[in-house]
């Protein structure tokens, strides 16, 4: 069986693996399609070691059930939560999974257990998420992404109901979060892009005017929005953004910071304390997240045509890597396809 292994020089090869079955405990899944995340992108030049097979996001069918394993059987077609909480810690016994501090035991694709570029992977059960027929593969490969974006709308309460709402970055968290903030039934948003072009396109499939840091520097987010933003979600990945976003927000406003940039964000203290502003942070979800995302896909709340823009076999990931960090680039959410 083939898998996308980190070489040495760190590209992106197709290594042959051998396929083992299923021990205790264990699970097979033959991989129908799985995302590209900008995590990927990220882990990919130094954080993951050589070998490693990377892919979170994925969607496919169960082929082989190891011992001891109930409730799940071959045939069954699954999503996976690729986190694995030791299930032990204090956040743990308190029902926050998702801040387990010690998640990575046998995470899928997040560098201690082999991820969703391969033709086959191996999960736990407590990983799985049964997907009926109405969420198709492509969709199934996008429930990971969403239920971060319905987490992240999820922290922020009754407020984007209630208030304008301000989303930072037209990548595809920032997308995700616009659909959550929409299923949710937020009215008033604003997406704010630097590339033009992206903004449009993304805001267009969310149904939400988009425009340039540029614009809101000179007061774009309030004239359109009718006053500050109560809440701004920060999708942008970049340190960049945090300033603006607090900047922007009203006076005892929050501010929800999904996914993440690699450097340290400038927080002006006179900023923050004057205006009594609350900062969350967010990058997993809960079990219900998950869920949720699933029915919103099952429900059809997700053009998932328009959010997947291209989907191509193993041999062409380098190439697909390259191409999402282009400046520039029309990719959004892009699907490797063991069947290319
Ligand atoms: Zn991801
Ligand atoms: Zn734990």
């Amino acid at each position: 069986v083939r898998a996308i292994e980190i070489a040495a020089d760190r590209s992106l090869v197709v290594g042959e693996r051998a396929l083992t079955p299923p021990g205790e405990g264990e699970v097979v899944l033959a991989v129908a399609l799985c995302g590209i995340c900008g995590s990927d992108i990220h882990m990919r030049p130094e954080r993951a070691p050589v070998g490693t097979v990377m892919g979170h996001e994925l969607s496919g069918t169960i082929t082989e059930v190891g011992p001891g394993v109930e409730g799940w059987a071959a045939g069954q077609r699954v999503v996976v939560n690729p986190f694995d909480p030791c299930g032990d810690c204090a956040e743990c016994d308190r029902g926050d999974r998702h801040l387990c501090r010690n998640p990575d035991g046998r995470a899928i694709g997040l560098r201690t257990a082999p991820g969703g570029y391969a033709d086959f992977v191996t999960v736990q059960p407590h990983q799985l998420f049964a997907i009926p027929d109405a969420v198709s593969d492509a969709a199934g490969a996008l429930v990971e992404p969403l239920a971060v974006g319905v987490h992240g709308v999820l922290l922020a309460g009754e407020l984007p109901l209630r208030e304008p709402v301000a989303v930072f970055g037209a990548g595809p968290i920032g997308l995700m979060t616009l659909l959550a903030l929409q299923a949710n039934g937020a009215r008033q948003v604003v997406l704010v892009e630097r590339n033009p072009a992206r903004g449009a396109r993304v805001g267009d499939i969310a149904g939400v005017e988009a425009i340039t840091p540029e614009e809101v520097a000179a007061g774009g987010l309030a004239e359109r929005l009718g006053g500050p933003p109560g809440v701004v979600f920060d999708c942008a990945g970049h340190a960049s953004v945090m300033p603006v976003a607090l900047e922007q927000v009203r006076p005892g406003g929050l501010v929800v910071m999904i996914g993440i940039a690699d450097d340290a964000m400038p927080v002006a203290p006179m900023v923050l304390a004057t205006k009594e502003l609350t900062i969350r942070g967010a990058l997993a979800y809960r079990t219900e997240d998950i869920e949720r995302a699933i029915a919103l896909l099952a429900d059809g709340r997700v053009p998932v045509e328009r959010v997947v823009t291209s989907t191509v076999g193993f041999d062409r990931a380098e190439a697909m890597f390259q191409e999402l960090v282009r400046p520039g680039t029309d990719e959004i959410k892009v699907l490797l396809s063991p069947a290319l």
